[in-house]
């Protein structure tokens, strides 16, 4: 089962991609994760993406396209995929199409997580990172049982240099001005589904192992 996910920043992609990831035994590839590795690692390609990803602007497509098409060498994907973060532009979707005919493989269908701006902002300003493991919390929806030490690995946790409201807001603009034409395109393919991203995360994720097992019958979503 090969997907993309798809959502303003905020819509609980990431979280959402994790669970389902394990749930379903398959591989899960966030852009923004891969950017954000390279960055840390201060190789050439993070460090041309830092000060886009820092003013909340998408990073040049051939540089995501090229860091993407490394990632599907590697042999996890040939079990399945969760594509999260990619692609944000027509042609992104365009080039990740041409990827997969090369590769024999195909998108089964894309999940579009619908999202207030309200309910974004709110997750996005409150939320924590694991600088260790990635894993996230909120400081009030979902807060780590000991102050900004990740629950699971001991690390230590962090705002997102884009986490900040003025950034949140020009993510999410960003989003909507490319958003549509992508949308639109899987649309045309019979691919794409809409859920509400709005409600508690557990029920999303019901919704979407639903979706990747029963990908043709949406109506019961
Ligand atoms: P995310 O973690 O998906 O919210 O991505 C964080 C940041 O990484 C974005 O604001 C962009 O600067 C960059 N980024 C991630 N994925 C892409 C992509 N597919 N195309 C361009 N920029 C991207």
């Amino acid at each position: 089962m090969n997907f993309i996910l798809f959502g303003p920043p905020g819509a609980g992609k990431g979280t959402q991609a994790k669970e389902l990831a394990k749930e379903l035994n398959i591989a899960h590839i966030s852009t923004g994760d891969l950017l954000r590795q390279n960055a840390a690692l201060g190789t050439l390609l993070g460090k041309e993406a830092k000060g886009y990803m820092d003013r909340g602007a998408l990073v040049p497509d051939e540089l995501v396209t090229k860091m993407l098409g490394e990632r599907f060498e590697k042999p996890d994907v040939k079990n399945g995929f969760i594509l999260d973060g990619y692609p944000r532009t027509l042609n992104q979707a365009k080039s990740l199409g041409e990827l997969l005919k090369s590769k024999t493989m195909n998108i089964d269908f894309a999940a579009y997580l619908d999202t207030s701006d309200a309910v974004i902002i709110q997750r996005l300003s409150g939320r924590l990172v694991c600088k260790k493991c990635g894993s996230n919390f909120h400081i009030t929806n979902m807060p780590p049982k000991t102050v900004n030490i990740c629950d699971h690995c001991q690390g230590e946790l962090y705002q997102r240099g884009d986490d900040k409201v003025e950034t949140i807001k020009k993510r999410i603009e960003v989003y909507k001005n490319e958003a549509s034409e992508v949308l639109n395109y899987y649309e045309a393919q019979n691919k794409l589904h809409t859920l509400s991203a709005d409600k508690e995360a557990k029920i999303v994720l019901k919704q979407l192992i639903y979706l990747a097992i029963h990908p043709h019958d949406p109506l019961k979503v």
